[in-house]
């Protein structure tokens, strides 16, 4: 299916909503129907139609269509959040008793899930570095039920191989997910890899404004209606009418939004090597990335997202950049049109800082829609300021 396709026609009946270009907010909880045989039809398999609110709504099943064709899946759920995405999709697939093997530091609140809540229920986790496929076949136990992925990850980019971990996970009758959010489907399509479920924090690139929390999962027709008629429903965390518009909106300029990010980005990356106060800058798609041919092979492009670590011996160095950047702003998340800065020291307390530890003078940059050398100017003067 054509990218523009997607973005601009698929999903949207214009004669149902006088010839609107833009698709209307159906903000509605409830829809009416005309006879009780048409009621009973929608209750006994509410995922066929529009009943409520917190299943179907018509403005998000525009949305649905759209997502699950970039990811070249058969079918999407949207949800209020990514975190709620990976609770649901995770929580479909284990039973007391059952194993999960996930990448090392997965998203925080995926892993706040593995160490925490799931433990309660007999469900436990191992760890791994995932950039060794041998890794995973090591950890499989006999009641490994699902493997978690996350490619890149997003602060240092480990990958995965993705099409070889899908093939061991079906040889042995494990299902796989995939946190996808640094590529979004633009730059990688994990269910063509042979993923059954991927998801992506939608709050980031496809929302691209800063002004929209949400998460999205897709997979085949029969895993996403089986989580619909369970874990969706009942948890309750689809998301609102408006708030799925907001992303429609996103969608429409997503590629243009990502390709300028990317020239960006490579600008911004070689530009930082050069400066002598950072000792390494992490980005999959530099050439000098230990993983620089798996990216190649298994993404598109590369996103706005890179890590710089600083040459720095005392917190105050990092903490003087950091609060010297004028554009950059500081903050959490990232695929708006905004570039940010997130200092890994700022997630630790002040007096555990060690100038020994790498990952405590990294700073997560992400780079969004202004021009390269305004960006560049910024961060001259904050490294001169050190
Ligand atoms: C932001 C993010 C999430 C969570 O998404 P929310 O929309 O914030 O709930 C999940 N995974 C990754 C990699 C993220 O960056």
């Amino acid at each position: 299916m054509d990218l523009s396709f997607i973005l601009n026609e698929l999903g949207e009946d214009r004669e149902q909503y006088f010839n609107a270009v833009a698709p209307p907010i159906v903000q509605s909880s409830n829809f009416a129907f005309d006879s009780v045989s048409d009621m009973r039809n929608l209750l006994l398999d509410e995922y066929k139609g529009f009943l409520y609110s917190r299943g179907n709504n018509p403005t998000v099943a525009i949305l649905q269509k759209k997502l699950a064709a970039l990811d070249g899946a058969e079918a999407a759920l949207v949800f209020g959040s990514g975190a709620a995405a990976i609770f649901a999709s995770v929580l479909s697939q284990v039973k007391q008793g059952d194993h999960i093997v996930s990448v090392r530091d997965p998203y925080s609140w995926a892993k706040r899930m593995f160490d925490v809540i799931l433990p309660r229920f007999g469900v436990t986790t191992t760890y791994i570095d995932g950039t060794r496929i041998e890794n995973f076949e090591a950890a499989l136990q006999p009641d490994t039920a699902l493997i978690y992925l996350e490619s890149p990850n997003s602060f240092t980019y480990e990958l995965q191989d993705i099409e070889a971990v899908a093939k061991l996970a079906k040889s042995r009758g494990i299902v796989t997910i995939i946190d996808n959010s640094y590529c979004s489907p633009i730059y990688q399509q994990p269910i063509k890899m042979g993923i059954d479920l991927s998801l992506q924090s939608a709050t980031k690139y496809i929302g691209g404004h800063s002004d929209t929390v949400a998460g999205v999962l897709t997979g085949s027709s029969a895993l996403i209606s089986k989580i619909f008629a369970s874990e969706f429903m009942n948890i309750g965390s689809g998301i609102a009418p408006f708030n799925a518009w907001l992303l429609l909106r996103g969608l429409r300029t997503l590629p243009i939004r990502l390709q300028r990010i990317t020239e960006s980005t490579k600008v911004l990356v070689d530009w930082l090597k050069a400066q002598s106060n950072i000792e390494r800058v992490f980005y999959p798609l530099d050439p000098e990335f230990e993983q620089y041919e798996l990216a190649k092979r298994q993404m598109q492009g590369g996103c706005g997202l890179i890590t710089i670590q600083l040459k720095a011996d005392k917190l105050e160095q990092v903490e003087r950049f950091c609060d010297s950047l004028q554009h950059f702003l500081m903050a959490v998340s990232w695929g708006g049109h905004e570039s940010l800065a997130f200092p890994a020291c700022a997630a630790m307390p002040a007096e555990d800082f060690s100038a020994d530890e790498p990952k405590h003078r990294m700073v997560r940059m992400y780079i969004g829609l202004e021009d390269p050398g305004y960006l560049i100017k910024d961060l001259e003067q904050a490294l001169g300021k050190m």
